[in-house]
């Protein structure tokens, strides 16, 4: 792998170069609402392409408060509410706002590969906490044995990439317990808030410490538009006022023709909402149950666009980067090894038994994707 490419680069361009089914990086290919994209283009043959403001659009912002009410209960303003160019871009502004040279911030293993960086970027030291498998949670006594003076944040990421877990509600109770103790922000991307593939609701850190949790959402994951950018924090008001002071020198705005068009995809009925859910989890039972009856072994998914195979389980000898590697070049199938997100790699040579499948893909690509994995899986 090319040095300083992320994980998700480098096994797309290898899918590319041999022509492999890609279940690896996090894109689907369905799920978008095509009034959205002609929302879009709407607004840039007929609308403002010049800077907008630099918390986002008001009619933008009013659409995420509207959103957040009707589908979480939550009572926002507008006030709350800073439009940022991605869930990245909101997560780089948020570690900034609240973390600097020297401080702690407290990520769960595995992480989603660009916190580590940040955290590193603004100054920080990252402080893991390991998720333990299957369900993937961590006990009130472990977060609590990783704080120290110098933590200012917890940063949690639910539903989980990449392993398609929620956080329970011990979890998330006692993360807004010991925050509060401990004065800690709680950073919450839940980018993956609508696309819930299990029976447990999306539940949010937000609801239990409103004035010291940065909701992180992006339109990529809500609309399946992954290539727009578009995202947000929301926060108690001053809170949102210490992020929007990093963002107005990050990226300043968000092209605007977007946030018109990601404003009427947030106002579409709940009806589109629960349709595209649907096809998440019948694509997600599609994807498993080709491979299970190939002798693969899954966990449980319950959110995102992923589900984790248990390599030990399913009769596999190979570590994930090494099965990676040769199931893309060789089986012409792309997974991604979750050792990318562990922080040393994971503990087994830097290596760990676990692969993650991207199952947002149409059935063919699903039953072709599926079928390259089943044989690379009784490969000698
Ligand atoms: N956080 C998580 C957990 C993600 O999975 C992703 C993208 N898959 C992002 C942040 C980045 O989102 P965006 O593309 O909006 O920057
Ligand atoms: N978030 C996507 C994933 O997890 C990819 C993002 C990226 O390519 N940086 O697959």
């Amino acid at each position: 792998m090319q040095a300083g490419t992320t994980i998700f680069e480098h096994m797309s361009g290898l899918a590319r170069a041999h022509g492999a089914v890609n279940l690896g990086q996090g894109f689907p290919d369905f799920g978008w609402p095509d009034a959205v994209l002609a929302a879009g283009a709407d607004a840039i043959l007929h609308g403002n392409n010049q800077y907008p403001p630099m918390r986002g659009l008001p009619e933008l912002r009013a659409a995420v408060c509207a959103f957040y009410a009707r589908r979480q209960g939550l009572a926002l303003t507008p006030d709350q509410v800073i439009v940022t160019s991605g869930a990245t871009e909101a997560l780089a502004a948020s570690i900034m706002a609240v973390a600097a040279a020297d401080d702690e911030v407290i990520l769960f293993a595995p992480a989603y590969d660009a916190y580590a960086p940040l955290v590193r970027r603004a100054g920080a030291v990252p402080v893991f906490v390991d998720l333990l498998p299957p369900d993937w949670q961590a006990s009130a006594e472990a977060i609590a044995a990783a704080i120290t003076p110098r933590t200012r944040a917890i940063l949690l990421n639910t539903p989980h990439n990449p392993t398609g877990s929620i956080a329970g509600a011990a979890m998330l109770a006692a993360i807004a317990e010991l925050a509060a103790t401990h004065d800690l922000i709680i950073i919450s991307d839940e980018v993956w808030e609508e696309v819930i593939v299990g029976a447990a609701p999306h539940a949010s850190p937000f609801a239990l410490a409103p004035a010291r949790t940065i909701k992180i959402g992006s339109a990529g994951k809500l609309l399946a538009l992954t290539g727009w950018k578009v995202g947000w924090v929301v926060a108690a008001t001053a809170l949102a006022e210490r992020v929007a002071q990093v963002h107005q020198f990050l990226t300043f705005t968000t092209p605007p023709p977007l946030q018109v068009a990601v404003a009427a995809g947030l106002a579409l009925p709940d009806a589109y909402f629960a349709a595209t859910r649907a096809r998440f989890v019948a694509a997600r039972d599609r994807l498993v149950a080709a491979l299970s009856a190939g002798g693969w072994r899954l966990l449980p998914a319950q959110g995102s666009y992923f589900v984790m195979a248990d390599l030990t389980a399913s009769g596999v000898t190979m570590r994930d980067r090494d099965f990676c590697e040769m199931a893309v070049a060789s089986a012409g199938v792309a997974a991604i090894p979750l050792s990318a997100f562990m922080p040393d790699g994971g503990s087994d040579g830097g290596q760990t038994p676990f692969i993650r499948l991207c199952f947002a893909k149409s059935d063919a690509v699903l039953d072709a994707g599926a079928a390259r994995l089943n044989a690379a899986r009784t490969r000698p």
